[in-house]
């Protein structure tokens, strides 16, 4: 049975990375996969999804308006699909996470998606909460907090370094970047310092079992 799977995780986790290797994975056995990414803006024509590593690859966009499952099923009529990959699911609808869904069950194709939880002020964004409650499997990509513990929060941070308190959930060309951090950091408001002693909880935390 073709299941619905949501990666999710804090900013720079690396889950680009992950959603390209998996699909690679299916091209490298002969198989196809379909690649998604959200429009950003109406001028995006062409969709791209890249990794901080260097690896990209060709991607369909998608925009709120977008039916999915119709999509997917029009693409089916001139090619094989194996798998379905949607990169920036946090910007899905939950009518489209329905639609994905529906692309498992009834298309018998497996999908998996890949996005933020949270947005810089601690609150679930409309696709996560989507995914979080419709998807078969869930899945945690993990960095770390600058402290060494796992960052499940995301702050915004403005071009002079300070924390961004307000604002859209989204914003479009801008100058801010994002820090991943821990609960307590992210409360705190406390950015700190980048800590090299940190390297054994890195690898404890992105090798953690998945049973525990
Ligand atoms: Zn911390």
């Amino acid at each position: 049975m073709a299941k619905l799977y949501f990666n999710f995780s804090a900013m720079n986790a690396g889950k680009s990375t992950l959603l390209l290797q998996a699909s690679y994975n299916y091209q490298e056995r002969g198989m196809r996969s379909l690649l998604f990414t959200a429009a950003l803006d109406d001028r995006t024509k062409v969709g791209e999804i890249s990794s901080r590593i260097g690896l990209k690859s060709e991607a369909l966009i998608y925009d709120p308006k977008l039916d999915l499952y119709a999509c997917i099923e029009e693409q089916l009529k001139e090619q094989k699909i194996n798998a379905v990959f949607v990169d920036e699911a946090q910007f899905l609808t939950e009518e489209q996470v329905w639609q994905l869904a529906r692309v498992a069950d009834h298309l018998h194709i497996p999908v998996m998606t890949y996005g933020l939880r949270t947005d810089f002020q601690g609150k679930m964004f409309p696709g996560s909460a989507a995914l979080l409650a419709l998807a078969d499997i869930l899945r945690e990509v993990r960095t770390i907090c600058w402290c060494g513990s796992k960052a499940t929060m995301v702050a915004r941070v403005d071009e002079t370094g300070k924390i961004v308190e307000e604002g859209d959930q989204v914003v479009i060309g801008g100058e801010e970047s994002y820090i991943s951090l821990c609960r307590k950091h992210w409360s705190m408001r406390k950015l700190g310092e980048p800590n090299s002693e940190n390297k054994d909880a890195l690898a404890d935390i992105l090798c953690e079992p998945v049973d525990h």
